[in-house]
């Protein structure tokens, strides 16, 4: 199994290639791609590559992405707890969605701890919901920096039926 290093360098290989195949494909106008949707793809891509790793399953222990994360490594222990290594967390559509998940409730338990603490503080209403435009492009990003490290591990796509099946069938 490739180690953390290998992975960043085998995303940022393939983002290289990408990004020179979109420009050369855009410049023949095959393709249009603005330059707030190369940048939101690049930010999905690599989070997704640096900090939001499928091998944050590991985090109870020293892995690269969760040192990315400095001093907040820490609030992934409890993922690397939950998730056992290359089970759910290495599945092609759930997995990155657990991590999403992850930073969500993370989020949304530090601003309520936040209001709680200062409940007379004139806090702003919740930001809209970012539209589809902005979306789009950064999740595209992020499944595709972690599809690429779930075929360098050799996980295939119906990694997450056969788990589930294997389970069932064992009962
Ligand atoms: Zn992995």
């Amino acid at each position: 199994m490739p180690s953390g290093r290998v992975h960043n360098l085998i995303n940022l290989a393939a983002y290289a290639a990408l990004a020179a195949g979109a420009l050369a494909a855009s410049r023949h106008d095959l393709i249009g791609v603005t330059p707030a949707q190369a940048l939101t793809f690049t930010l999905g891509f690599m989070a997704g590559t640096f900090l939001l790793s499928p091998d944050l399953d590991l985090s109870e222990g020293r892995v690269d992405s969760k040192r990315r994360w400095g001093v907040l490594g820490f609030v992934w222990v409890p993922y690397g707890r939950l998730f056992s290594h290359r089970g759910l967390s290495h599945t092609w559509l759930l997995g990155p969605l657990t991590r999403l998940a992850y930073v969500a409730a993370l989020l949304g338990l530090v601003a309520g701890l936040v209001r709680a603490a200062f409940p007379a503080w004139p806090w702003p209403a919740l930001p809209e919901p970012v539209g589809l435009k902005f979306a789009a492009p950064l999740l595209l990003g992020y499944y595709l920096s972690q599809w690429l490290h779930l075929i360098a591990d050799g996980v295939h796509p119906d990694h997450g039926v056969r788990h589930s099946l294997r389970k069932l069938r064992r009962r």
